[in-house]
């Protein structure tokens, strides 16, 4: 094989990991650099376990540098969402048609483990942690890192940014007038809860995405593998009900039984939890171009962070390496040209999920409570059992296939112009005849 040179990749996070595994297999040395200290001896920062659905595309990416196996044996499948009322017991939707299909729910911290090993496991791969990026000439690939020892320097022909939604590498682009960005940050957002397990078991059923929606807000919750769940609150930052609003211990209490009743018994640190657990930012990044030069280029979050209603982030991410990947073979490893195609394959998906992502949001926390909705829902899972392969919910398609995002839009659509008269329409007899029938029960 011909020697190449070291490619330098900033960030150990999910991405640059995945992307060190798949640039080694090509015969580059690498080299990883991460601000963090290794987070394999550290301890999870309070409130920052975050919990990843991780569904086909993510799974696929790993499929072909042989992690499949190794990163599922973390993983607990979730085949539906389960649905929280106020008042009343909840209600399980299925994902797909057959009831079978799972996303997979897996700590950010285990992934990032998993995949640190796999790279550090890789021949020429080497990790610097510690190393924070804080310059970088895209002219030339010099980049200067902070450390515990004091500034550092380092060339490398390419650096590829992996750092991020806040990235480093983005910004030394901007600072350069390289690249313009837009950071469009929501008035939302989130703060993680705990539900330990009850008497050694899972307080609630784990093969399920629960869900509490409250119209303006929301809460999930997705299960771990010590039987514990991880909820997260997706409330406003201010105004009324959010969470600027709520303080004391008293309120605290008193807006969760009235508002999650049913969480109150399960989550015994909820008060502490609610009052220690940060808040974190939620947004979506867009900027371009993702490269500069041919030289510097940049990938997943840092290229493009999404809102997470899709659970689509880490994915996107892994499908990012898997094209960069498509890129460099059909360039023959002529980066100048790979990092281009890389961008024009990959800027249409990325901006489609992206939008598909903020939808999501109001679909979970409003709409999936609608009878409408959950009508809907059996009426696109009737047709799917009818016309297999040439009907797929939106859902199904991103989750469950790697059929492009740009692609799943388009075909939504276009099922939607040819079916949806009559997906609404025997969605809302569907819904009134439930609510018929119902009462009918009930009387
Ligand atoms: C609440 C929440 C829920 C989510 N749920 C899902 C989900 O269900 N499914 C899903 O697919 N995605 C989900 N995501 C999104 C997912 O976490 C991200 O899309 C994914 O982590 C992006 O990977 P990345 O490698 O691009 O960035 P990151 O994972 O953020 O990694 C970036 C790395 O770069 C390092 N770094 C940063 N700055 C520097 C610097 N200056 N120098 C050196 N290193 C640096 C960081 O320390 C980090 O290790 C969720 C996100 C949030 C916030």
């Amino acid at each position: 094989m011909v020697e190449r040179d070291e490619i330098a990749v900033v960030g150990a996070g999910l991405a640059g990991c995945l992307l060190a595994c798949f640039l080694a297999r090509r015969g580059y040395p690498v080299a990883l650099y991460e601000r963090r200290p290794d987070p394999r001896t550290g301890k999870v920062e309070r409130g920052r376990s975050i919990n990843l659905a991780l569904s086909e595309r993510g799974l696929d990416a790993l499929r072909r540098v042989g992690l499949e196996q190794q990163v599922m044996a973390d993983a607990l499948p979730v085949r539906g969402r389960m649905i929280h009322p106020v008042e009343g017991e909840p209600q399980f939707q299925s994902y797909s048609s057959s009831g079978d299909r799972a996303i997979n729910s897996i700590s950010r911290g285990a992934l990032n483990n998993a995949l640190l090993n796999a790279a550090a496991s890789r021949p020429g791969v080497r990790l610097a942690f510690d190393h924070r990026l804080v310059g970088l000439d895209p002219d030339t690939g010099e980049m200067t890192f902070e450390t515990p020892q004091g500034k550092v320097t380092a060339t490398a022909p390419v650096v590829l940014g992996a750092d991020g939604a806040g990235s480093a590498v983005r910004g030394q682009l901007l600072g350069y007038g390289a690249l313009t960005e837009s950071l469009d940050f929501l008035d939302y957002g989130y703060k993680e809860l705990t539900i330990p397990p009850v008497g050694g078991d899972f307080a609630l059923d784990p093969g399920a995405l629960h869900i509490w929606p409250r119209g303006t807000s929301m809460m999930i919750a997705l299960p771990n593998p010590d039987r514990s769940f991880t909820c997260t609150l997706f409330w406003p930052t201010h105004g009324t009900a959010s969470f600027a609003s709520l303080g004391s211990p008293a309120a605290i209490e008193r807006y969760f039984a009235t508002h999650y009743p049913d969480l109150i018994p399960l989550a015994p640190n909820l008060v502490d939890d609610y009052q220690h657990n940060p808040v974190g930012v939620l947004g979506t990044v867009r900027c371009a171009p993702w490269q500069v030069n041919g030289k510097v280029g940049l990938l997943g979050d840092a290229a493009h962070a999404i809102v997470p209603f899709y659970g689509q982030g880490a994915n996107c991410a892994f499908e990012d390496v898997v094209e960069l990947d498509r890129c460099l073979d059909e360039c023959g490893d002529d980066w100048p040209a790979a990092l281009p195609l890389f961008q024009q394959r990959r800027q249409a998906n990325a901006e489609a999920i992206a939008r598909m992502a903020l939808d999501n949001f109001v679909e979970m926390r409003d709409k999936v409570a609608s009878p409408v909705f959950q009508a809907r829902k059996k009426v696109e899972h009737a047709l799917e059992r009818a016309l297999p392969g040439r009907y797929m919910s939106q859902y199904e398609l991103v989750s469950f296939t790697t059929t492009p995002y740009a692609q799943v839009h388009r075909q939504v659509r276009r099922q939607y112009r040819v079916l949806g008269p009559v997906t609404a329409g025997a969605a809302t007899a569907l819904a009134g005849a439930a609510l018929v029938l119902g009462r009918g029960r009930r009387g």
